[in-house]
This record gives structure tokens, sequence and C-alpha cells, in this order.
């Protein structure tokens, strides 16, 4: 019989992690136990306690060379990948684009403030944003960041400060391309109906505006479709649209310089997905760029693309514990972990899928059930998996969640006042925490009772 679950058997992709389900240093001991990066994730819960986030070394930076060897390889101008940083944002994960000649996209000073102490230069970090503030903008400025204008708000607010300033701006202006493309709803974005960016039919009215401008100059354009998509189509006519913007903004006095092109490319969470390779997304991108400027005769603008979810998904596992077990004759046998909504919310916000086995069987010998995997947390909707096979398990048992590298801390939150779990790098037998677990106590910290309703003794 075909087993469904055994992934491990696939044959790994080691040039394009997204394209797998577990992390490429994914391995089974003598033991036939689960290993990450030469790592027991047995042993390291045994230290480190459950729930653990862990990340693989080797596929982050697989991932990165993988954009960057693409970029080389297809775009015959300047080319810089960025990682979107809101996928999963700390100083490790700073520390390691840089050192991979990667930039970053931030959204908010929060995010910003990681970038710069993980090391990544200023002058390749840009900063998005529909709505940021008048601090996010003066932090944004003083730093020497780039920003992506989203909006009239923004373009008044920079016009204001790079006069009182008296300096030039460069600035990148954001618009939705109007290219409908198959994924969630709420993680669509470049289609006509969104809160980000310009919509085309405004651009020339913009590009009247910016040149009348003392201090801004517009020397970038900045397009996004959406997360966790497929199909290459939609990149295919991206290029052409937006060399066709840098073609109306000439008529305006403005010579664009760089095209930013988003991310968005689809991980596999599952067997049923098939996502292209990292070399074919950058191969369409660079392609229809290409097209687009020789046929109008342009020279080649420095290429940028943002993959969030690409670089850092496959890289993460989620490990759990297995508590409580309820059987409802006929119908399901839940099972409980030690975490769940609060560590990774995408189950209850996007009915996103996930694969999983145990950590003591990854293979899921033996006989198989099916079970439903609920979280701890006070919602009915707390599931993390509504039906998946695994061989018989016990209370203590560990669970390991792949794919959760993206969108699971960097969406946590403390629901139920549930402490964040800890987070390990793995990389050659070695874990290092790279954010501490919080406690109860911390979670404390920022309540305040008034004053009046502390009891007089
Ligand atoms: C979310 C986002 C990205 C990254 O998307 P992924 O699907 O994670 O690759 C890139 N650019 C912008 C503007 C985004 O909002």
């Amino acid at each position: 019989m075909e087993e469904k679950t055994s992934f491990l058997k696939n044959k790994i992709d080691f040039d394009s992690p997204n394209k797998n389900i577990m992390p490429i240093t994914s391995s089974i001991d003598n033991e036939g136990k689960l290993r990450i990066g030469g790592c027991s994730i047995e042993e390291l819960v045994k230290k480190y306690d459950s729930p653990l986030y862990i990340l693989d070394e080797t596929t982050l930076r697989n991932s990165c060379k993988a954009y960057k060897k693409a970029l080389e390889r297809y775009y015959p101008g300047e080319s810089l990948p960025i990682y979107a940083s809101k996928a999963n944002s700390s100083i490790f994960m700073s520390s390691l684009i840089a050192s991979e000649g990667f930039g970053l996209d931030a959204v908010s000073e929060g995010e910003l403030l990681t970038a710069l102490k993980g090391g990544v230069p200023t002058e390749k970090i840009v900063f998005h944003g529909n709505n940021k503030s008048d601090k996010e903008i003066e932090f944004a400025v003083q730093n020497n960041i780039k920003i992506i204008v989203d909006n009239d708000h923004d373009l008044k607010r920079l016009e204001k400060i790079s006069n009182f300033l008296n300096i030039d701006l460069e600035i990148m202006v954001r618009f939705t391309p109007g290219i409908e493309c198959h994924t969630h709803e709420y993680i669509r974005t470049g289609s006509f109906d969104s809160k980000f960016g310009f919509g085309l039919e405004y651009l020339k009215t913009l590009f009247k505006v910016i040149s009348h401008t003392k201090h801004l100059k517009l020397n970038g354009l900045h397009a996004h479709i959406g997360s966790q998509i497929f199909e290459l189509d939609p990149h295919k006519d991206l290029g052409e649209i937006m060399v066709n913007v840098i073609l109306e903004a000439k008529k305006y006095g403005h010579d664009i310089q760089e095209l930013n092109v988003g991310g968005g490319l689809g991980i596999k969470y599952t067997q049923e997905d098939d996502p292209p390779s990292i070399d074919e997304w950058v191969k369409t991108i660079s392609f229809s760029v290409i097209k687009a400027c020789e046929k109008n005769k342009i020279t080649f603008p420095k290429l940028m693309c943002e993959p969030g979810r690409s670089i850092v998904s496959t890289a993460g596992v989620t490990v759990y514990k297995i508590g409580a077990f309820k059987e409802i004759p006929g119908i399901r046998t839940y099972l409980s972990v030690d975490g769940g909504m609060s560590d990774n919310p995408r189950p209850i916000t996007y009915q996103s899928s996930y694969s999983a086995c145990l950590v003591s069987n990854p293979l899921n010998l033996n006989s198989r059930n099916k079970y439903t995997v609920a979280g701890k947390h006070c919602e009915s909707g707390d599931v993390l998996f509504k039906e998946i096979e695994l061989s018989d398990c016990n209370t203590g048992d560990l669970i390991c969640v792949f794919g959760t590298g993206a969108y699971n801390l960097s969406m946590s939150s403390n629901y139920n006042r549930i402490p964040r779990p800890a987070a390990l790098l793995v990389c050659n037998g070695e874990a290092d925490i790279i954010q501490k677990r919080e406690s109860p106590h911390d979670l404390l910290k920022y309540d305040v009772l008034p004053n009046r309703f502390i009891k007089q003794s």
C-alpha cells in the first residue's frame, strides 16, 4: 500500500527548499527517530521543553543562495533579493540574511529596528506600509532607509520632511498592477480592490504631483501580487506592466531605475502542493522584464524581489507534546497538543494545511489511525489538523509539524495568556537559542493595576 504520509521518502530538492515539505537536513537516526540539522528532536525537547520552534540553518541558506544564483544567472542588469521580514522577524534572521547579501523589507519601526540590530545595511532596507506613523517615517528618513510610498498621506508627509530638512529623498512608489491570482482572499494584494498601493489609473496624476515637489526623487516602482502563489503566469505579466509604467513615468520626467516585483512564491506544505522552484520563478520574472525592456529599448533597471515565505517556511518546524485524547465513537479521535493557535494562527485564520509526523516514528510505520490534532486554546476552531494519519501514539509522544518557519512566530499571540515557545537554530549537530521562551510572569510585565484598586491595609 502506498503510504500517504511517508514524505521522508520523497527525494530532497536541495536547490529549491520550497519544493520539500521538510527541512533539507531531515533524517532518521539509528533508533528510527527524527533528526534535523544533525540534532535529535527528542533530545532538544528534553533540554528546551515544548512547544519548540526549530529553524534549520542549511535550509535557510540554500533558499537565499537559490535566489541569488538565479538572479545572477538570468538577469543581466543589477539585482538585489530582499527578505520580507514579516515572515519571521528576529535579530538572528536579520543577521543571517545580511550575511547572505540580501536586503530586507520592513513595515514597522519594530521590524526596522530588528533589521538594524541584525546588521542589515541601511541602503538595502526598504520601508513598506499602508499606514506608516509620523514617527516611523521620521525614523526611516533619519536612518537613510528607502521609503515605499503607498498613498497620498505618505507622499504629503515625505514632501514636508524633505522641504523641512532641505534634502533630496529617493522614493519608490507602490501600485496595484491589476493581476488576479489564485490564492487566499486575505493574502491577495495585486488586484485592483486592495488596500495597498496606488491604482494604475491614478499613476499619471501621481507622477505629475511628484514632479512638482522640490526634493522627492522617484527612482523605483514596486508591486506585489500576493502570497503562496503556485502559478508562474501572473509574474510573466508583471514585468511588462511595470516596464509600461516606467515609460509613463518618463513622460513626467522621472527616471525609474529600480523595479521591485514583490514576493509570493509558494511552498510545499502538503503532498498535494507543487510550487515552482525558486529558479523557475526568478527566470520567469527576469525574462518578462528583459523582454519588455528590449521591446521598448530601455536599459535594464535594477531588479529587486521580496521573498518571505519561500526563504524561511520550509526551514522551520514546530514540535509539540501530545497530552489528552478524546475518542468520540464513530466520529473522530481528538488528540490535544501543548500549543495551537497562539503559536500557529494560520489554520484558524486561513484554513491552512500542514504536514506532520511523530518524532519517534517519522515514516509512520505500523498501524495508522486518523486523528484530529487540537490546540489547547479555548476555541473549538483551534485545530491544527482536521484529519491526519499517524501511527499509534500516546500521551507524552512528540509531534513535529513542518513548514512553520514563516508566519508562525511572527503572527503568534499570547491568547489565553500562553507564553510564546522558544526558538532554536540547528546546524551540524549544534543547537542555539535564537528566541528565549516566555514565562507566564513575562506576560504580566505590562499589566497595571490602578491605585484605587489596590486594597488599603
Ligand atoms: C508579504 C509581502 C512579501 C512577501 O510575501 P511572501 O509570500 O512571503 O513571499 C513581499 N512584499 C510585500 C510588499 C509583502 O507584503
